[in-house]
């Protein structure tokens, strides 16, 4: 048959190729009757190589079985080769054939599926915008199973990067007071440089919370002497 072939940049012929074949029992062979170029084309023509800027989650789902389609894309039946095995993540022992995203490029099986395209502020908002492929929605999700909702009270136990984000998404939904609790100051203190001014901060010596009990003791402590050892 005859196609349009892209050779390089500004070098587009018709030229002589393989008819296509069904490959996979999902594929269909369709006959074009019509059809048309896009703006995007124009990138690749014209050698501009720049593609969208998207975020990935950091697991592989397909998009099309039971789990993915019920929302549960951690726990994809057909991206782990292994049958004992639901789920499939980048670089990650025991989640699938896949390297890691710590490199310059990466192979995104599904991409239609696993790929987020990001508006146009993406490349000047990128250290935001990377938050979306795993903390925050962790985050976010745990205050969902927490069900968190406008005026309840939240305490938030560790304030490390899920912790902290758990408490902007606890204050997203409207929660009347928030608190984190860490043994490390400077997670309370970078807490501080974004949640809310009335979130509350907690420090506590790792001696005294070693476990969630004597955190709520702890705790209780806390709220009977005024709130001292605010940081
Ligand atoms: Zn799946």
């Amino acid at each position: 048959m005859k196609a349009v072939v892209y050779n390089g940049p500004r070098d587009v012929r018709v030229k002589d190729v393989p008819d296509p074949k069904i490959e996979r029992p999902t594929d269909v062979l369709v006959r074009i009757t019509s059809t048309n170029i896009c703006g995007s084309d124009l990138y690749m023509y014209e050698g501009r190589t720049d593609g969208d800027m998207v975020c990935l989650p950091f697991n592989i789902g397909c998009g099309f079985c039971r789990n993915c389609e019920a929302g549960l894309t951690a726990f994809c039946l057909t991206t782990n080769p292994d049958p004992n095995m639901a789920g499939a993540a980048y670089g990650f022992a025991d989640m699938g054939p896949y390297n890691g995203g710590q490199a310059e490029y990466l192979r995104v099986p599904y991409g239609d599926f696993n790929c987020l395209r990001l508006p146009e502020d993406a490349r000047e908002k990128q250290d935001d915008y990377v938050m979306v492929a795993d903390i925050f929605p962790t985050a976010w999700h745990a205050t969902e199973l927490a069900g968190v909702k406008p005026g309840d009270s939240v305490v938030i136990y560790g304030a490390g990067p899920v912790g902290l984000m758990a408490a902007y998404s606890a204050t997203l939904k409207q929660a009347s007071k928030v608190m984190i609790i860490d043994l490390h100051p400077d997670r309370l203190r970078l807490g501080a440089r974004f949640l809310h001014p009335s979130t509350d901060r907690c420090y506590e010596p790792a001696s005294q919370a070693a476990s969630i009990s004597q955190c709520i003791l702890v705790l209780l402590r806390w709220f009977l002497s005024g709130r001292k050892g605010l940081i």
